[in-house]
């Protein structure tokens, strides 16, 4: 398929097109706002059961790594 010179060459994408995605942007910003952190309330890319942001995540890590250096080894 041949494509003869196009009038407008600078529009390559049509307005349609252009109007469906910033509608497709704007849907994602409202309907997929980023989770809150559990703890603090800070924004947090993380999504799961217990959102956290990366310094409560850190927090929880090491409190984690406290509890286990403290539990008795029972053998
Ligand atoms: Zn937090």
């Amino acid at each position: 398929m041949k494509r003869k010179a196009q009038p407008k060459p600078e529009q390559v994408v049509p307005e349609e097109i252009l109007e469906q995605a910033k509608r497709s942007v704007s849907e994602d910003r409202i309907g997929k706002r980023p989770p809150r952190c559990a703890v603090c309330g800070a924004e947090t890319a993380m999504a799961g059961p217990e959102p956290l942001c990366w310094v409560c995540r850190r927090l929880k890590i090491s409190a984690w790594r406290e509890i286990e250096q403290q539990a008795p080894v029972q053998e």
